[in-house]
């Protein structure tokens, strides 16, 4: 499995289940909130600090078919599906966690999607499950070390959640993902 994580060039990641432990809360006029963990954000600058030449970062929000969306992104990223870790927790990630490279289920996945992913995290979604799969990753590709550099300065780089460049690609119909 290290080989294939070693490969791996894109990192592709649901959100409700994954980022979040799948939770919304409504208040009383109806509006959702969804929690989100704080180190999971770090985990994600850490891998945009270091893949900074790849240049490219995308957001599906509402995706319908996360198979075509996955695709999209690899091919503008120039990478191919060989290369790419998805990370779901349920049947609507079927379809892109079996074609991708390297497929990844959170602890708390669906039987189904734990059963085709070639990574299980020990943390649940929403519970630093993403940061466990950046740390496996770049200790895979033997980039961990250079990813705790650059915390080495006492002037390092804002890299909170959101801080970065992400390039945003809104869908429209925007639903539960
Ligand atoms: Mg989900």
């Amino acid at each position: 499995m290290t080989a294939r994580a070693a490969s791996i060039r894109l990192l592709c990641l649901d959100v409700d289940g994954v980022l979040t432990d799948g939770t919304v809360q409504l208040d009383d006029l109806g509006h959702e909130t969804k929690r989100f963990n704080v180190r999971d954000g770090l985990g994600i600058s850490a891998v945009r600090h270091r893949l900074e030449e790849l240049g490219v970062r995308h957001l599906y929000s509402g995706s319908k078919n996360k198979f075509d969306d996955i695709r999209d992104a690899a091919n503008a990223c120039g990478v191919p599906l060989s290369a790419v870790a998805f990370v779901g927790d349920d049947l609507p990630d079927l379809p892109a966690m079996r074609a991708c490279g390297y497929p990844v289920a959170v602890h708390d996945a669906a039987a189904e999607v734990r059963a085709v992913a070639a990574f299980v995290t020990t943390a649940a979604g929403g519970h630093g499950a993403v940061r466990e799969v950046v740390e496996h990753l770049l200790r895979s590709q033997n980039r961990w070390n250079e990813a705790l550099s650059m915390f080495d300065s006492p002037s390092a780089p804002d890299i909170r959640a959101g801080s970065g460049g992400v390039q945003h690609e809104q869908h429209e119909q925007p639903q539960s993902t």
